[in-house]
């Protein structure tokens, strides 16, 4: 609750309703605003000042018509017009993306204040213009944020990144401009890549540079988010980011109930994608070779990483190739240097990579020959591996006796064992790995050889 007296020219604007609007017998103005839903301590908030003030009404998606109150500076008012009435159709998208709209029994609103930026106080953001991306983005924080708090500042990518990349999805939804979305998530991945280090979770509670560090925090939180749509699918995605605002609605929540609700719904272990990239630093580099011959292209991708932290990003990665035809091919990159194989009905004269945009990363194509003539094809699988399945150990012959690094990895891309194979013929001792599928990657100086296997009872 809070009750303002302010000279008589002022006006109050708070969270909540405003329950009463007096005018004092000294002839000051006396204002009550009360509000019924659980807060957090840093969301409430007051502002006085010579406001004008008018109301945009929002139908929500079950038909209940509520009032976006805003409180402006007269001046402002022409343009703040302008920007409420297009943040009416994002907030009617938003309470129709993941849960409803949290407030809905009292309002939401705006009110103009002299910060750069704005600060998402429950039902009423300050905001210093009236700007779609700026109005977007606290909106979102009335879900993420408001509803749901992160639970300490390790966590403020929950807050941050998931409020910027619901301003990214508000364009991808209402273009501002030819290619609004891809522009969007270019300078994302343009600020992410801008520097070699740096993780999102914040390794510094102390400084709050570090917490609203605009690179890690919001940007590469927001492609974190956007990555994660990518790799769950969008089912799977909003799903999950409904459950978990269900389940911690007017509550706070870390990282790892995120993880866990995303889990539960996908299937898929994150462990590996959040020790990536939101505990480890960087981002990686594709170094993407390809080549067609009749009706086979060929695909050999590196990766190296820009922080000693993550050793690989484990990504689905898509590539498009076109000409007469256009082709967007997905495939899971899980060690540098692996090759994949594509039959298709056309000559392929370009080809891209990541097209729509789903990797914090940077990278380069080139075609170079993967399809050498003469006897030896570099790409072939040069060891055989056995038996398979395998319960306590495999044997591993190469086509020379010169010594070749190897790498087993579980099916997170995980790194469960390595070391150096010297002869043609060898054996691997896997009696303590756990029962599972796993990849062997033997590396050359300019090969690397792939086999799945797996590992029984
Ligand atoms: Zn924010």
């Amino acid at each position: 609750m809070s009750l303002v007296t302010t000279p008589s020219q002022y006006r109050a604007a708070s969270n909540g309703l405003l329950v009463s609007e007096q005018v004092l017998a000294d002839s000051r103005k006396s204002y009550h605003w009360k509000h019924r839903y659980a807060i957090a301590p840093y969301l409430v908030a007051i502002s006085v000042t010579n406001y004008s003030v008018y109301t945009n009404d929002v139908l929500l998606s079950d038909g209940t018509n509520m009032p976006m109150l805003n409180y402006v500076y007269p001046e402002s008012e022409s343009n703040a017009k302008i920007g409420t009435a297009a943040n009416v159709r994002v907030l009617q998208y938003f309470d129709s993306l993941f849960v409803a709209y949290p407030f809905k029994k009292e309002k939401y609103g705006h009110a103009q204040f002299g910060w750069g930026g704005g600060m998402e106080h429950q039902t009423m953001s300050f905001v210093v213009d009236y700007s779609w991306g700026l109005l977007a983005h606290e909106l979102a924080h009335q879900w993420f944020g408001d509803m749901v708090t992160c639970g300490s500042w390790e966590d403020i990518w929950l807050n941050e990144g998931f409020a910027t990349y619901l301003e990214g999805l508000s364009r991808e939804r209402f273009p501002q401009s030819n290619g609004d979305w891809t522009i969007w998530k270019t300078s994302k991945i343009n600020s992410v890549t801008s520097g070699a280090s740096g993780s999102v979770k914040v390794d510094n509670p102390n400084s709050v540079n570090r917490i609203f560090n605009g690179r890690l925090t919001y940007n590469k939180g927001g492609m974190v988010v956007h990555m994660l749509r990518r790799k769950l699918g969008d089912v799977a995605f909003f799903n999950g980011v409904r459950n978990y605002l269900n389940a911690r609605a007017f509550n706070y929540a870390t990282t790892s109930q995120l993880q866990q609700h995303l889990e539960a719904v996908s299937g898929q272990n994150l462990t590996e994608f959040l020790a990536d990239w939101y505990e480890g630093q960087g981002f990686p580099t594709y170094d993407v070779r390809w080549d067609q011959k009749d009706s086979a292209v060929k695909f050999k991708i590196f990766q190296t990483t820009s922080h000693a932290s993550v050793d690989f990003f484990e990504m689905p990665v898509d590539i498009k190739l076109w000409r007469r035809k256009e082709v967007i091919l997905s495939f899971d990159h899980v060690v540098s240097g692996q090759t994949f194989e594509q039959l298709v009905d056309f000559k392929v004269e370009s080809v891209r990579f990541d097209p729509n945009l789903w990797l914090a990363a940077k990278n380069e194509v080139t075609r170079e020959n993967l399809f050498p003539t003469g006897s030896v094809d570099l790409d072939a699988t040069s060891v055989t591996l056995f038996p398979n399945p395998a319960a306590n150990a495999i044997t591993i012959v190469k086509d020379n006796a010169l010594p070749a690094h190897y790498d087993i990895k579980d099916v997170n891309g995980k790194i469960v064992k390595s070391g150096i194979l010297n002869d043609f013929t060898n054996s691997l001792d896997i009696v303590d790995l756990p029962v599972g599928t796993y990849i062997f990657a033997l590396q050359d100086d300019n090969k690397i050889s792939i086999s799945k296997f797996i590992k029984a009872q």
